[in-house]
């Protein structure tokens, strides 16, 4: 019922909730946050800690509705499952992709009923189905024969999508080879999919995860198209067409410009619900890691390698089997230094800098996050330094390797980069997790 849906107030530390004509800069915001955390007495400091700026979710969130209006977003909530993320997310109104059970629980928790949440997972746990039936999440997606027979036998009431394939084969990390189905195979699990009596309400894709081509969207319109198309030749009540995810803050702006087209072109004439499932375009930028250093071998005390010289060499507190894991397949962002010395940084002074080897505390001789990060030159032992953009796919990705925490303290924070105020975020609070 409405009822369900109470809409949720999130938590932000007071300091910067309200815009101000003196607003301090989004950096500064997190900056001060870390300097606070490192200030105060009696916390640990011997582990890594996360600044979430929810600002940052919200103006992405803006940016999308200035660019794609009219396709609602589902944020895809493996990216980031931070419930006040979701929280935030639900008020401003986004809707929910979910993978699992877990996820489907995580964001009922904060209120949102089951119809603003698509299970977006094409091969599910068929225990994972019978809980999203018992819970009337009903939207599914599915793309091989397997997965019909199995929603027929548990959730014969789904609110079916096909998953299509779509390939930009550019991406980050491509999904094409793990999911979707060819159009010819699209064509027979419609014509099975009616012939056990399920209703397939639409179709969805996804290019891959950091997409850097805008034409993989135009392609995979295009074929939705037909898809839709041979959909409700067979008598399929065809109403959504899901884009999916692949959206970076860099690429957003281009592949809004192609998309909003070619929707127009293939879709115009028609009664369509357009759905999207970004999840790393909403947090990416929005994460700062804070890494405490715990060691330090200078590069005359390293063997010397056929490689050439080596680079003095620093022990992180977090690592690749933490915070990091992402970064095994991608480049990582360049650190920053935070507090030197005992003194926080940028100092008055400019310190000379020298580039390092970045190791994690493991004692994996592959948990090397950087080979090169330019830092102050005199970095030692209870120094800090952060990474910034580190919002995706990273604290959900944490191990307990070698017996270190995979849980990270997360601050929350409210930066402002439009003129707009926190919209739902009155109930104003220091959080500490
Ligand atoms: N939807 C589905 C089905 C996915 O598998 C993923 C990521 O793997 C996403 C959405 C989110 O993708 P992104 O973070 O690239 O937007």
């Amino acid at each position: 019922s409405a009822e369900m849906h109470s809409k949720k107030t999130v938590s932000i530390d007071k300091t910067f909730s309200t815009a101000h004509p003196n607003v301090p800069s989004t950096e500064d915001v997190v900056l001060d946050a870390m300097r606070r955390r490192l200030s105060q007495a009696g916390r640990s400091e011997s582990e890594p800690f996360c600044v979430m700026d929810l600002g940052k979710v919200q103006s992405q969130y803006e940016r999308w509705q200035s660019s794609l209006r009219f396709v609602q977003p589902c944020y895809a909530v493996k990216c980031n499952p931070d419930s006040k993320v979701i929280a935030l997310l639900d008020s401003l109104g986004s809707n929910f992709d979910c993978a699992s059970q877990a996820e489907i629980e995580l964001v009922m928790q904060q209120g949102i009923p089951p119809w603003r949440i698509i299970f977006a997972n094409p091969c599910k746990k068929p225990s994972d189905i019978a809980f999203a039936r018992d819970s009337m999440v009903l939207r599914m997606t599915f793309d091989n024969e397997a997965e019909l027979r199995k929603i027929k036998r548990i959730c014969p009431s789904a609110e079916l999508i096909l998953r299509c394939y779509a390939s930009d084969p550019s991406a980050t990390y491509t999904l094409a080879s793990k999911f979707g189905a060819h159009p010819e195979e699209a064509v027979k699990l419609l014509k099975l999919a009616k012939s056990l009596g399920l209703e397939v309400c639409g179709v969805s894709f996804h290019v891959g995860s950091g997409s850097k081509d805008p034409r993989a969207f135009e392609r995979a319109i295009q074929e939705s198209r037909r898809v839709v198309d041979a959909g409700i030749h067979l008598g399929h009540n065809m109403y959504i067409v899901d884009i999916g995810g692949g959206f970076t803050s860099d690429t957003f702006d281009a592949a809004a410009v192609r998309i909003r087209a070619s929707l127009s072109t293939h879709f115009s004439a028609m009664n369509i619900r357009f759905l999207a499932e970004p999840g790393r375009f909403f947090v990416a930028d929005a994460v700062t890691v804070a890494c405490g250093v715990i060691g330090r071998r200078d590069a005359h005390e390293n063997p010397t390698t056929l490689d050439g010289p080596v680079n003095d060499m620093l022990y992180l507190n977090d690592g690749m089997y933490g915070t990091f894991l992402t970064y095994f397949f991608e480049l990582c962002p360049q650190p920053k230094a935070l507090r030197v010395s005992g003194a926080f940084y940028p100092q008055s002074t400019a310190a000379e800098s020298s580039k390092y080897i970045l190791w994690g505390p493991t004692c994996d001789g592959l948990d090397c996050i950087l080979k090169d990060a330019e830092l102050p030159k005199d970095l030692s032992c209870d120094d800090w330094i952060y990474f910034s953009d580190m919002g995706a796919y990273t604290t959900c990705l944490t191990t307990n390797f070698n017996g270190f925490t995979s849980q990270r303290e997360i601050i929350y924070v409210f930066s402002r980069t439009s003129e707009t105020t926190p919209r739902k975020c009155a109930e104003v609070e220091d959080v500490w997790h």
